[in-house]
């Protein structure tokens, strides 16, 4: 069986990524009970950045490949804030009503209400091979926040071709489209290419 270490402590990312990850054949999941590691600051100036601060730090403390993702926000007239800030927009400690409220205020009077969410999702396997795979989530910024699922800017963020906020739809039906699924959904085919070739534990001999 190859080992993967899931680099979150997330638990929503946890169960998301799990399930998303279930289908590859030879693959068994690790999480921070089974293989703990510290927490890494994410100091980063991009997602990209921070997705392989998270994945190689943690693969070199516990010695296992790790998947972890950086994921948030872009608007476009904001030149895509609240980004890499997205938990954080509106202050510490990290608000999601607060960040909204912020981000509503920002968008007061303007018409362009263009959005994305971008994750990006980060292997780093033992030998140094490092793989990153995104997906983005197209959509616009509501007028005012609907809906009672989901979590932070979900209430507020209606995709592309939807009269809906994500905070209106099932955890389902966001799963089937949104960013985290794309990067993730991508980064299986390089995990089972990788397994395949038996490189998923291989380490520099
Ligand atoms: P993280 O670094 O992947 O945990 O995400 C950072 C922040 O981006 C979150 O705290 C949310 O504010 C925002 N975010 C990322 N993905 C989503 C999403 O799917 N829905 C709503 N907000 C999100």
């Amino acid at each position: 069986m190859n080992r993967l270490l899931l680099g979150t402590r997330n638990e929503g990312k946890i169960q998301e990524t799990k399930d998303l990850l279930a289908g590859v054949t030879g693959l068994e999941i690790l999480t921070f009970s089974d293989a703990p590691f510290s927490d890494v600051p994410e100091t980063g100036r991009t997602f990209l950045q921070n997705a392989l601060l998270k994945a190689s730090a943690i693969s070199r403390e516990t010695g296992l490949p790790v998947l972890s993702e950086d994921a948030g926000l872009e608007v476009r007239v904001l030149d895509g804030a609240p980004g890499v800030i997205s938990a954080r927009f509106a202050g510490e400690p990290s608000n999601p009503d607060r960040n909204n409220k912020l981000l509503l205020q920002k968008l007061k009077g303007v018409t362009d209400r263009r959005a994305r969410f971008v994750t990006v999702a980060a292997l780093c396997l033992q030998d140094g091979q490092t793989f990153v795979c995104s997906g983005v989530f197209p959509g616009i910024i509501a007028e005012e926040p609907s809906g009672n699922m989901g979590f932070g800017y979900d209430p507020l963020f209606i995709p592309s071709g939807e009269r809906r906020t994500l905070a209106e739809m099932t955890l389902e039906e966001k799963n089937r489209v949104s960013h985290r699924h794309k990067a993730l959904s991508r980064m299986i085919g390089i995990l089972q290419d990788l397994i395949r070739t038996e490189e998923l534990t291989s380490i520099i001999k």
